[in-house]
């Protein structure tokens, strides 16, 4: 093969510093590169539809920040609002009208939102939404599915315990089990085990998080079943649905994956593209549910730097520079279609078994055989065939992530010409792993 584990020299000795400084050196695990080995490229800077690590290489970014990057790095007019922003002042800890701009554009485009809250995470917006669902229903117990990543409050840290039945035990050391147990997984996709999760603990749950196509066991969409379930089953018994669209949201559609998907939550939580490259969460809702956040309602939320205007103004400037850009999410359609049929060919043609699971400008390369509906089917791709494919790709200027169980993110600054430039080094690389 033709990719190299080693990054150039600039990069090699920033992360021997940084080993130094941060725990693996880095300040977010999955950038150290650790399932598919070999040195991280440090950054320097991006540009467009590129980014630019410190020895001089250029790639064609699949990363985008891991989703918040919908329009590409250094969008002039988010940038002009974000130097507007500035020159106001960075933090003022009292209330702003940048914060209504945000939200103004948010509630156009999820119109069951009444009312919302602005964090400055993923992590917060999930983590907030359950503590209302629990506020509001006066139940402890909350459903995630398997696989599927909510960000990393101790509550959704958690995997299925062993057994037929599903009460939660902690993925990471630090997590109380007691905690872990107020939290029951069940398998994605599975309607009957739905059923069954809700058939046993229904009185006391409060509500089901999901991730409405998931993105973080790789990309996997929810079969028709699974949506008509996932709208009836936690109503019936008395739970709020909470859709996590910290990734789908303002990507898979203007309103995210539930317009898509036709659903119309009770909870939702946002993040990534919603800040434009700025930490920015959010979550909202109904009033019924939000008027328990306080100081209207008993729920507890808060946060120093909320609604920053620097962020704010990020947010404002992406998400109308989507709705200027013609048939935004059309292209973005388009462009996710164009890089599958690809990726796709390219593996057929070089004999390697993969399954490409494509959702607008959502994709995963599973190195493996067959359909992949759910963890399992995940888990069962070959990780070292992946690595050598991401590394080969790397090698000719091509950003992926550095992991089986990602999506990449193609962003609005990709052109044709660039999408086909990715396919054909995508195609190279597959040669290389055959
Ligand atoms: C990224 C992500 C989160 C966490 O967001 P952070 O900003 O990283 O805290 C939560 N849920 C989903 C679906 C995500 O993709």
């Amino acid at each position: 093969m033709s990719g190299s584990l080693k990054a150039g020299p600039r990069s090699e000795a920033a992360f021997e510093r940084s080993k130094a400084r941060f725990p693996g050196g880095v300040n977010s695990p999955v950038r150290a590169f650790g399932s598919v080995g070999g040195t991280p490229r440090f950054v320097e800077r991006a540009e467009g539809p590129y980014v630019y690590d410190v020895d001089g290489g250029r790639y064609l970014d699949l990363v985008g920040s891991w989703g918040p990057m919908i329009l590409g790095h250094r969008h002039p007019d988010v940038e002009r609002a974000v130097e507007a922003a500035l020159r106001h002042g960075t933090s003022f800890g009292a209330p702003t009208t940048r914060e209504l701009e945000l939200a103004d554009r948010v509630v156009d485009r999820y119109a069951f939102v009444d009312r919302l809250r602005f964090t400055n995470s993923g992590t917060e917006a999930t983590m907030s939404a359950l503590r209302v669902a629990r506020g509001a229903t006066g139940r402890d117990k909350v459903v995630k599915f398997v696989g599927q990543y909510h960000g990393h409050a101790d509550g959704l840290l958690v995997a299925a315990g062993s057994g037929a039945m599903t009460t939660g035990v902690p993925s990471s050391a630090g997590v109380p089990a007691p905690v872990a147990a107020q939290t029951l997984v069940a398998p994605f996709n599975d309607p009957a085990a739905l059923e069954a999760t809700f058939a046993e603990h229904g009185d006391a749950i409060a509500a089901v998080i999901v991730e409405p196509v998931s993105g973080n066991m790789g990309v996997v969409e929810p079969t028709p079943a699974f949506r008509a379930a996932l709208h009836e089953v936690p109503r019936r018994h008395g739970a709020l649905l909470v859709v996590d669209e910290v990734m789908t949201g303002f990507r898979l559609a203007r309103g995210g994956a539930i317009q898509r998907h036709g659903w119309t939550p009770d909870l939702v939580a946002w993040g990534k593209v919603l800040g434009g490259g700025l930490p920015v969460g959010g979550f909202g809702g109904t009033a019924a549910a939000m008027d328990h956040v306080s100081p209207l309602g008993k729920v507890y939320q808060a946060g120093t730097l909320s609604g920053n205007p620097l962020a704010m103004a990020a947010g404002v400037a992406t998400l109308d520079a989507i709705d200027a850009t013609p048939d935004a999410y059309a292209r973005l359609d388009a462009i996710g279609a164009a890089l599958a049929d690809g990726l796709r060919d390219g593996a057929a043609r070089a004999g390697v078994p993969v399954t490409v699971n494509q959702v607008g400008a959502m994709a995963t390369v599973f190195f493996r055989d067959g359909e992949v509906r759910d963890f399992d089917d995940a888990a069962a791709s070959d990780t070292a065939a992946f690595g050598r494919w991401f590394h080969a790709l790397l090698a000719r200027g091509v950003w992926w992530p550095p992991s089986q169980f990602e999506a990449a993110f193609p962003s609005l600054a990709l052109s044709d010409a660039m999408v086909e430039e990715v396919v054909t080094a995508a195609a190279d690389a597959f040669a290389d792993v055959a």
